[in-house]
């Protein structure tokens, strides 16, 4: 099967947040997903739940050809197994990885839908993203990153390091 691109965004806001965002890179790279390009690491202020610690946001954009449901199942065995314990949505959390876009495809499945519902109001994936991959299009929407990214709200975010 053909190699499509698709961009997951990883987030922590418990533990050694950077040390769980390297773990996740390499993990990810174990379970099929060859990573291409990789944002900055930024600092995000908490999104649903406010009264939590600050998040570390990244993107990366990888090749891979396994389908949608199973790129899903790995995100999750990946998250389990850096220890994530199945809680609160939008609680605090060790790491969350998800997919945000995957090239030509849409899915709309009772647990998982892509491209993901919220990626174009969260600035913490539309900013690391745009670094990255700035003409990448959501084709729900029928705009790219750049264009989603310029259409919120102003909001402080600052980068943390390259990793
Ligand atoms: P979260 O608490 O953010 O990890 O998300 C909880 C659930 O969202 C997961 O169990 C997935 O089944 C579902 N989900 C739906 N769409 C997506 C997506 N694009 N990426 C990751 N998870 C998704």
């Amino acid at each position: 099967m053909n190699k499509r691109k698709v961009a997951i965004a990883l987030g922590s806001n418990m533990g050694n947040r950077l040390e769980m965002l390297r773990s996740a890179l390499k993990e990810l790279e174990n379970a099929g997903f060859m990573v291409s390009k990789k944002s900055r690491v930024w600092e995000s202020m908490p999104w649903g739940i406010t009264n939590q610690p600050r998040f570390l946001n990244m993107c990366v954009t990888a090749l891979s050809s396994l389908p949608p449901l199973e790129m899903l199942n790995r995100l999750k065995t990946i998250e389990l197994r850096l220890g994530r314990k199945t809680g609160e949505r939008w609680g605090p959390r060790l790491i969350d990885l998800d997919i945000v876009l995957i090239e030509n495809e849409a899915v709309s499945e009772p647990n998982l839908t892509i491209p993901h519902p919220h990626m174009h109001e969260r600035r913490f994936v539309l900013l690391p993203l745009s670094e990255i991959e700035p003409h990448m299009v959501n084709p729900k929407l029928g705009k790219t990153i750049s264009e989603l990214l310029g259409g919120l709200p102003e909001e402080r975010m600052d980068w943390i390091i390259k990793i």
